[in-house]
């Protein structure tokens, strides 16, 4: 064999696998391959001067490379196990929240140190939120900002490189069961492993089904989230972001009894375009450093949307609306909530002479001719919720950024040590479906690098 293990994916996922297995035991052979760039590499040319929207790169730098999709992320590491995935139902809550506790750790002792923990523990807000038929859900936040999050991600990469054989710009295209291991075949040639540890995240959904398939391992539909990004001045939610940065709030709607939630909460951040597979939809992110902060806050609002019979493919119907945004827009649509409250498009003009300067460039336009009306009902319902919590966020000038969709992977079926029924063939992270976001997908990483080095 090559390598004692290969781990398919440098994001979160992939990363703390590799620091875990050359920290728990160094004599480890141990190989990365990564479909995109090495960190210092990643650039995406959108510089919203020569270049303003998404021009489908080979490789995409926002979503793929070393630090996978969160590399120029918000590195919002939230230690719960109220959302952000499902790790706990494989490991145990108690487990889980160790897991996260320690990826954090790691990310002090590696730049991190400075940034605030904030929490909702005994936060007077749960109660005003109750009192508004509003739900705050628990958790710590460590915020790393873009800025901290790049120099983690490089310190960890000065730690591994000269103990771990990277192999960047190299997509496995295929994964065969060998005697004694794994076979992870690509482009320039092959690579043979005992243990295989697959970590390819969002990006790698299509390619994940695909080695699911092959092998014969069960996977299940998952859900998709469909929203919009809503900006508005920083200065209407300080309340909620000076105390816990972001707060994940949850809203039954009175008309579908249809769950609204509040997601990745970016104070004084700016609205970025994120390409999934070609298709472009709205995300948010913000930095540390104060000379990069805007007077905006931008966080998401979404509507989950589960699938089973006969139609089962959720990701395919979020696909489908943000096609339709990307049709009638050339990419994402803006809107000011006061236009989509009278029916009536935006336009350039409105949305300069308001009071919220837009972060994003994007096509002014009509988001009901995108939403489905359910969606859509449900989303202004949850804003006039908010804005009694949070007087001014239904105003006419907030913006309304769409689509965002949260695509999620099919839920692959893994034991409690996340392997499949192949012994060594670990499925973690974002890829898995079992987890969504960076502490969760980095957790899953620690937990079965550890398991490989005891011998399991
Ligand atoms: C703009 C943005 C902001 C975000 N902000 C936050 C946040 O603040 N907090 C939070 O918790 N989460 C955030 N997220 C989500 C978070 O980034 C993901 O949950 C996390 O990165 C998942 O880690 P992962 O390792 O499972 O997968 P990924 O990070 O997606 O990494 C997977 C890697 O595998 C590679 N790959 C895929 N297929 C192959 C293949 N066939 N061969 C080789 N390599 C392959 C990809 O190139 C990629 O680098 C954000 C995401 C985005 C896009």
């Amino acid at each position: 064999m090559d390598y004692d293990v290969i781990i398919i994916g440098a994001g979160p996922g992939g990363i703390y696998s590799a620091y875990e297995l050359k920290k728990t035991k160094p004599s480890l052979k141990v190989a990365v391959f990564e479909a995109g760039q090495e960190l210092s590499k990643r650039h995406c040319p959108i510089d919203g001067d020569k270049i303003k929207t998404c021009i489908g790169c080979k490789s995409c730098s926002i979503m793929s490379g070393f630090g996978g999709a969160g590399a120029f992320s918000d590195g919002k590491y939230n230690i719960t196990n109220d959302f952000g995935g499902t790790l706990y139902e494989h490991v145990g809550r108690a487990k889980a929240i160790e897991l996260m506790e320690y990826v954090d750790r790691i990310n002090i002792e590696n730049g991190g140190k400075g940034c605030k923990l904030y929490s909702t523990a005994g936060t007077a807000l749960k109660k005003t939120c109750m009192q508004n038929k509003l739900k705050l859900l628990e958790a710590s936040v460590r915020h790393l900002g873009t800025d901290i999050n790049y120099i983690v991600l490089d310190k960890l990469y000065a730690f591994l490189k000269d103990s771990v054989d990277f192999y960047f710009n190299t997509t496995i295209t295929s994964l065969e069961v060998i005697d004694g291991g794994y076979r992870v075949n690509h482009d320039q040639g092959s690579a043979s492993c005992i243990n295989c540890i697959i970590s390819v995240g969002r990006s790698g959904s299509k390619w994940m089904e695909s080695v699911c398939e092959n092998l014969s391992i069960p996977a299940k539909s998952n859900r998709v989230d469909i929203g919009v990004r809503v900006e508005l001045p920083a200065v209407i939610f300080s309340h909620l972001t000076d105390e816990l940065y972001e707060s994940k709030i949850v809203y039954r709607t009175e008309k579908f009894e249809d769950n609204v939630r509040t997601f990745c909460m970016n104070p004084h951040g700016i609205v970025v375009n994120e390409n999934t597979n070609g298709i472009i939809t709205v995300n948010g992110h913000s930095y540390e450093a104060k000379d990069k902060q805007t007077e905006n806050t931008n966080f998401a609002l979404l509507v989950a949307k589960h699938f089973s019979e006969p139609f089962k493919d959720s990701n395919g119907y979020g696909e489908s609306i943000a096609r339709l945004s990307n049709m009638l827009g050339g990419g994402v649509i803006v809107q000011r909530f006061g236009d989509l409250v009278r029916g009536r498009r935006s336009n350039a003009k409105r949305i300069a002479e308001g009071m919220v300067q837009p972060t994003l460039s994007a096509t002014p336009g009509d988001l009901s001719l995108v939403l489905p009306k359910r969606i859509l009902d449900g989303i202004m319902e949850m804003i006039h919720a908010l804005d009694k919590i949070a007087p001014g966020t239904a105003n006419d000038d907030t913006l309304l950024y769409g689509v965002e969709v949260k695509f999620y992977n099919m839920e692959v079926e893994v034991d409690e040590n996340l392997e499949t029924q192949y012994k060594g063939l670990y499925i973690i992270g974002d890829g898995s479906g079992v987890t969504h976001s960076l502490s969760h997908a980095s957790a899953s990483g620690v937990f079965v690098a550890r398991r490989i080095a005891e011998g399991v």
